[in-house]
Order: structure tokens, then sequence, then C-alpha cells
């Protein structure tokens, strides 16, 4: 954004423009929209999606879902758009967000049938989020990295929809710990480089053997059946080149031919440093092997390079690219190198690291697809917890915020003169859609449920949300269904920001590709109508 669009129009290029084109363009994103409503929530549906080879993915996670659909319309790609910021920013609510703009598209097409501009409805809409925002501010509720039951819980209410339900109380531990271990404090405050937490995936046995390791797994176990299987206080050498003889490729830094005089420069080389495990990012040959077996040294080869710097974060060694570099002050420390079996697998776990801020979750679950379902609703509580813990603020669910920030804009609006009024009247009636969402998927009478929680929220019950299982409303903070405040705040500004957009675009160019380049338009010719320039300032 920022600036007027000006748009180099080719001879003969297409053009669509007024009322046609912006009911087009809002159709296509309430689409969008109505694709994921019905995943919304923990009573919300899993979708199938199934791509042309046959490969199936079961999600209930609205920016997979966008992700994986194919669509041509741009302006359903601008609300998928929505979604991935929404991901991007905090790694939840990105049914809400896309689901919220297009019910304010849709209010916007009733207010553009009753005459109203789309200037004045992105003015009000404008004024609207400002003062949601605001409020939503006053909402937000304190919460300390400390406090282990608060973030668990809204690691829960993050995860309540997806196929892992049964194994929530298990991963939410999972996610905590996790996100405690590597918080660093900062400016008095805290941050969280989600970088650090490494997500192991293995099939096999259930979500409930799934684990938190202080440390690093390698889906690897030593190069030689004769190596040791534990190394305790682990001297740790990180070697990028091959340990290979027979081979003279350049790779190989060692390209002695001689096997006993070869044998001879391993022992001295590693002797000297001191290490007991060596992780190789090439391959080991069979008589270093061999001789590495012998000394009773953990050896690993062909180590992704990626491993390997995370093996050198967390054990503090420095990775060298030939033997001749290795001495002690290239090694790194852990308390623990050992081997396991995990399913049919091989690995090796790195444990009490020198540097402590890097944790490793070993995901497991059924079948692939369980898996990977598990895999993207751990994300969403990392993320959850991660923006808790970095903002220490948290408001209820179950659409209570979103009640209670309309009902604000209410009255906000009676206070506003003019045609705006309308819109930010409009705008309150919007974000209702999540309460009536939550309420419909969860089989309830959204009439009913939305009468209901007006008059409590009247009655200034602010934390009253849709119990979707008790099929009434109640007090979500009692029923602990709470989330990050900055996941209601991203949902509010990027789903009203792509709805002016799309609102505001009344022209639609299609150029012929390859024809000769036309006269260049007036700057502004393209534009849209109003004042629109002027939009565009503010929005930047
Ligand atoms: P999103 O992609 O937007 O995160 P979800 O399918 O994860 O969508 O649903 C999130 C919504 O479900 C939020 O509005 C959240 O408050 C609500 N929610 C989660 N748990 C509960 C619960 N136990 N009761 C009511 N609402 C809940
Ligand atoms: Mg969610």
């Amino acid at each position: 954004m920022g600036g007027t669009p000006v748009i180099v129009l080719n001879q003969g290029a297409s053009s669509n423009q007024g009322k046609e084109v912006r009911q087009g363009n809002i159709q296509a994103a309430i689409q969008i929209a109505n694709m994921v409503k019905s995943s919304l929530g923990p009573r919300g549906m899993d979708k199938m999606l199934v791509d042309p080879v046959g490969d199936v993915v079961i999600t209930n996670d609205g920016v997979t879902i966008l992700d994986k659909i194919d669509v041509e319309h741009p302006s359903a790609k601008m609300l998928i758009e929505v979604a991935k910021t929404q991901d991007k920013e905090c790694g939840d609510g990105t049914t809400t967000s896309v689901i919220i703009a297009g019910e304010l598209l849709k209010s916007a097409t009733d207010l553009v049938e009753a005459n109203v501009h789309p200037t004045t409805i992105s003015n009000g809409y404008k004024m609207a989020v400002e003062k949601a925002l605001e409020k939503l501010e006053g909402l937000g509720m304190d919460v300390k990295p400390s406090d282990t039951k608060k973030l668990k819980d809204i690691a829960h209410t993050s995860m309540i929809s997806k196929i892992v339900s049964s194994s929530r109380e298990h991963m939410a531990d999972i996610g905590m710990k996790a996100i405690r271990a590597i918080a660093e404090e900062s400016d008095g405050g805290f941050k969280v480089n989600l970088d650090n937490i490494q997500v192991v995936k293995k099939t096999g046995t259930s979500i409930e053997d799934s684990e938190l390791i202080e440390g690093v797994i390698i889906n690897r176990g030593p190069v030689h059946p004769s190596m040791p299987k534990k190394i305790e206080k682990a001297k740790i050498a990180l070697i990028s080149c091959g340990m290979e003889i027979k081979k003279t490729d350049v790779d190989a830094a060692v390209q002695i031919r001689d096997p006993s005089q070869f044998s001879e420069f391993l022992k001295e080389e590693v002797k000297k440093s001191g290490a007991n495990v060596l992780f190789v990012q090439k391959g080991i040959d069979e008589i270093a092997q061999h001789y590495m077996a012998k000394a009773g040294i953990y050896s690993i080869r062909r180590i992704k390079k990626s491993d390997m710097k995370k093996l050198a974060a967390s054990t503090g060694a420095t990775i060298v690219n030939q033997l001749d570099d290795l001495d002690r002050s290239a090694l790194g420390q852990a308390k623990t190198v050992e081997a396991r079996k995990v399913g049919d697998e091989d690995m090796t776990f790195i444990t009490g690291c020198k540097n402590p801020k890097a944790v490793s979750i070993l995901l497991r679950g059924g079948t692939n697809y369980v898996l990977d379902e598990v895999e993207r609703s751990l994300v969403d509580a990392l993320n959850v917890i991660a923006v808790t813990v970095e903002d220490g603020k948290m408001v209820p669910g179950g659409g209570a915020t979103f009640m209670e920030l309309s009902m604000e804009l209410r009255t906000y609006a009676s206070t506003v003169g003019g045609r705006e009024q309308i819109a930010i009247d409009a705008y309150a009636s919007a974000l209702e859609i999540i309460p009536r969402v939550l309420a419909e998927n969860a089989g309830l009478d959204p009439i009913d449920i939305l009468i209901d929680m007006r008059k409590a929220h009247k009655d200034g019950k602010k934390r009253h949300g849709v119990n979707v299982f008790k099929g009434k409303v109640s007090d979500m903070i009692k029923e602990n269904v709470i989330e990050p405040l900055r996941v209601t705040k991203q949902a509010l500004s990027a789903s009203t920001e792509t709805a002016i957009l799309i609102l505001r675009i009344d022209d639609v160019i299609a150029s012929r590709g390859g024809g000769p380049t036309g006269p260049m338009p007036e700057p502004g010719q393209y534009d849209i109508k109003g004042e629109g320039s002027e939009f565009d300032k503010e929005w930047a």
C-alpha cells in the first residue's frame, strides 16, 4: 500500500468497472469465508483435502485449508493472505480472521445496496477498528510466564478443535514446558524464538507417548554396532568433512592412502582434542568406524547441515572443516549423548546441553495423517503460549471478547454523527459472527445464544461467551477458555484492512499479454473513485 496505485494499461486491455466488479470481488471473498466457517471452534468439522496426485490432508486448521485450495479470483486470494498473515503474526486465529473479513464485506454489500458510498463504509470501518483495538487493550488481563495453569489453558483453547483433543492435556504440558525453557528475558519482558524448538515426528504408538527433550534429537544412531550406546559428560566434536580414505573427492579432507597411517592420524587428532562424541556431516568409512568403535567414541555420520548448526548452538561446539582444526576449544558439551530406538529407528538424544535454550519435541502418533495434524495443533499451541509469554495479556474466548467489543462499538456509533455511524453499527454487528458461528457449529440455536449473550454483556458480564459443551452462555474465564490478546488484535486489524481494500476496488483491469504497449493512463486514472488516495495514506 501507500501512494496512489498507478497501473500501466496494455492496448486493448479489458476493464470492468463499477458495482458489478465490487459485487464479484465481495462474493468471491465471502465464498472463501463460507468455506472455513464450519471448521471454527471446538465443535468445528475437519476438512479432507485431496490434491491431484491423491495425497490427502485432514485438517481443521484455517490456514492449512486455505493454503491447499486452488483459487483463481484475486480477491479470494486476498482473503487467503489474511489467514497467512494471521498465521505468521500469531500462529492462531486464522479461521476467525477470515470469517470476520467475509462478514465485514457481507455487511458492506447491504450498505452499498442502501446507497451508502463505499468510501463512507471504509471510513466507518476504519473508525470502528480503531475504537475496537483501543477497547480491546482495556479488556486484556495480565498473565505471567510463571502462571502454569493459565498458559496450559491457553494452549488447551487453541488445540481444542483439533483431532488431538483427547491428548490435549499432555500436549499443552509439553508446549508450556518447551516455551518456558526457551523464553529469554529481555528489557524487563520476555522474547521467545520458536526456531529453538525442534519438532521430530515418528509414527507408531500414540500421541500420549510424545515427549519433551531438553536438548537435540538426531534421527540416526551410532554408525558402528560396537560403539557405546551412551556417553556421559560428552565432549562433542562437529566435523563437516568426511572421514574417508578411499574416496579422494574434493570433500574428503583426509586424503591418506595407507589405512594404518590414517588410523594413526585419526587417533592423534581425536585423542588430542579429547572428544568422546563425533558428529560428522559426511561419511565415515569402515576403517574409521572401526577405529572409533575401538576407542569407545560415539560417532554418527551423514548428519544434516541444519542439525549440525543446531548441535553447534546448543552444545557450544565449533564446526570444523578439517580434522587438523580439531582441538579442545572446538568441542561442545552435553551431560548425556544416548542412542535410543524410537519405533524401528535409531535416534540419538543429546541432553543437558551447555546452552539449554534449545529443546526438542518428539511427536508420536498412529499414522502420518494424525501426526501431521498433531504437529499443526502443537505449533498453534506453541505460538499462543509464546505470544502470551511475550505480551503478558490474555482475553476470554468463546466469542466473549467479540461480543463485548460489538457492544462497545454500538455505544460508540451513537456518539458519531453522519453516515459513518451506520457503518460502525454494521461493523459492530459483523463481530457477532464469531459467537454466532461457534453456536451454529455446536448445533445450538444461534439466535437464542446471541440474545442471551447480548443480555449478559449488557448486564456487565464481559466474559460471557458460548459454552459449546453445555449449550448455554457462561463465563469463559471460569471455563478456562482463554486466548492471547494478540490473536484477537491481529484478527481485527488484518480482516478490516483487507475488507476495506476489497471494498474500495471498483475497477479490475486485465491486460492481454504480449500486445503492443498502449498510451500511459493519467496518474490516478484507474484509482478508486472518491477519496481513495487519502485512504491509502491513512492505511500506509
Ligand atoms: P481459529 O483458526 O480462528 O483459531 P479455531 O477452530 O481454532 O479457529 O477456533 C477458535 C475459536 O474457538 C475461538 O473463538 C475460541 O475462543 C473458540 N473456543 C475454543 N475453545 C472453546 C470452548 N471450550 N468453548 C467455546 N469456544 C471455544
Ligand atoms: Mg485456533
